[in-house]
């Protein structure tokens, strides 16, 4: 079953087009990996996925409903989460109350589900968002992001600015939730995103440039070298 469709998407900041028809499809179970250079589009795709972004041309269909136009409130309650690229958790909480507010807006995955895919974020139940590291804040957010009814995660390159160490462990988690959700993955780490993903898109300059099967592409394959940087 088809989860998330986009169909040639155009999205602007003001006068300024940030991506220009992108249509793809993923298949609910899946992961998908997007590639491309900064600022090719990734994060404006992301953020129209989940109307954090209205786009100006195109469709977005969810659960093969047409949300394109519905708030971000609304897609989330239907089963979309988002975890921005620089995490947004609530410093001032502790990670228990950062994983309470997202909890309360129903669905069937509690924190007690969360603790149990990140067993540190258990240790840190009572810790203060903001005292814990960038490793530990990124799982915090992903965490975060698939309570309630979660079906499809949107991750904004989770391993960006971390320990090799780190890395290891968000490769560990992303691989979990890989068993239990469909998911869209911005990742500069090409062998971390490849080990995870079913299919792969690369964007350039906005546009879809290439789509392909993640199985038999390996990090150096020649497209992949030409549009990603590494
Ligand atoms: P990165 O890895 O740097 O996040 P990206 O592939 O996610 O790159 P986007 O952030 O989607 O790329 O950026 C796409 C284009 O939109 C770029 O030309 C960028 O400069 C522009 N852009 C992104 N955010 C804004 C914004 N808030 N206002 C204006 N232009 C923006």
């Amino acid at each position: 079953m088809t989860l998330l469709e986009l169909d040639s998407l155009d999205s602007y900041y003001g006068q300024s087009r940030a991506i220009e028809d992108i249509s793809f499809t993923v298949e609910q179970g899946d992961v998908l990996a997007m590639f491309g250079r900064n600022g090719a589009g990734k994060t404006t795709t992301l953020r129209s996925i989940v109307g954090v972004l209205q786009p100006r041309e195109g469709t977005v269909r969810f659960k093969a409903r047409d949300v394109t136009g519905l708030p971000k409130f609304e897609r989330v309650q239907m089963g979309m989460g988002y975890v921005p690229e620089d995490r947004q958790v609530w410093s001032n909480l502790t990670v228990a109350e950062n994983l309470a507010v997202p909890a309360g807006r129903g669905g069937s995955r509690t924190p007690e589900d969360a603790y149990e895919l990140f067993p540190t974020l258990n240790e840190l139940r009572g810790a203060r968002a903001g005292t814990l590291s960038g490793g530990e804040q990124q799982m915090l957010a992903m965490a975060r992001g698939l309570l309630g009814g979660t079906e499809l995660l949107l991750l904004d390159e989770p391993t960006e600015g971390l320990a090799p160490k780190i890395v290891a462990d968000v490769r560990e988690a992303i691989t979990r939730l890989a068993d239990e959700l469909t998911i869209v993955l911005v990742e500069q780490n090409l062998d971390l995103a490849l080990s995870v993903a079913d299919h792969v898109v690369v964007l350039s300059n906005g546009e879809l440039v290439h789509a392909a099967d993640a199985e038999g592409l390996s990090a150096d394959d020649e497209v992949l070298r030409e549009h990603v940087s590494i």
